[in-house]
């Protein structure tokens, strides 16, 4: 469950990117975030990875209060959460076995278990395989996939997206979709920001429209028009 209680959010320069922004978000929801361009999506994204403090406000993931998480206890929350990316943020100097493992060794995972999950994963995203590829050796698709599969490495309950088809064609973006729905169909609650209006009319799921620095709209069943 992650709940925010009048989260605001003003940036060193004083642009307000969020102003007292309530929501509940239950476990197993599959909630997208639109809004144009600097309306606030990714700034509400960050905050609830804690790569950003609140100003004010309450942000609960589970039980932990990320306003009051210290800088050593991030690693707890990132066994909690998985961050994808529009542009993978794959370490390119690793295989695709190693991103994953690596994900799983910085929370100090036991190197038996990492080899087993990374197996699993990379079954789990499609990729079996490509474990010893490097990552400029594979499409923008399949590198999204292993980004997916270091995201879920760790057994989140909670999958963050911040427009993670911005880089992709329609048809591979579309495969990314059944992906993450597949993961959210397991109980994972997964949150992604987007711009792609096609898949957000096409799967439809709850709507969380940001404006502003506002929530403006959150439906059970959204759709939306993007402006460009
Ligand atoms: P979106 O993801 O919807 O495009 P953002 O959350 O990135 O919106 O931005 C919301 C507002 O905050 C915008 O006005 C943007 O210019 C501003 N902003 C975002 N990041 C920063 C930052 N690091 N420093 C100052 N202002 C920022
Ligand atoms: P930094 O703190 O320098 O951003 P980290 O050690 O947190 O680096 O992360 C290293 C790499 O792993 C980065 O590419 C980052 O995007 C990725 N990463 C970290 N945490 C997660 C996560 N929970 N899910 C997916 N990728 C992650």
């Amino acid at each position: 469950m992650i709940r925010m209680v009048d989260v605001s959010k003003v940036y060193d320069n004083k642009v307000t990117a969020l102003e007292n922004v309530n929501v509940e978000i239950a476990q197993g929801d599959f909630v997208y975030v639109v809004g144009p361009s600097g309306a606030g999506k990714s700034t509400f994204i960050k905050l609830l990875y804690r790569e950003l403090r609140a100003t004010s406000g309450l942000i609960m993931i589970d039980d932990f209060d990320l306003t009051q998480l210290k800088d050593r206890e991030v690693p707890f929350l990132r066994r909690k959460i998985g961050v994808v990316f529009q542009d993978f943020k794959l370490l390119s100097r690793l295989t695709v076995a190693e991103n994953i493992a690596y994900a799983m060794e910085v929370i100090e995972t036991d190197p038996e278990e990492i080899k087993q999950r990374v197996t699993q994963v990379l079954a789990e995203v499609g990729l079996t395989g490509k474990a010893a590829r490097f990552p400029n050796e594979l499409s923008g698709g399949e590198q999204q996939r292993v980004a997916i599969a270091r995201a879920i490495a760790n057994n989140p309950h909670i999958l963050i997206a911040d427009e993670p088809t911005g880089n992709l064609d329609p048809n591979t973006s579309e495969e990314i979709m059944a992906l993450l729905e597949k993961i959210n169909a397991k109980g994972t609650t997964v949150i992604m920001a987007t711009h792609n209006d096609q898949l957000v009319n096409s799967h439809v799921h709850r709507l969380l429209e940001i404006n502003n620095g506002d929530i403006v709209r959150d439906e059970k069943e959204g759709t939306y028009a993007n402006e460009g």
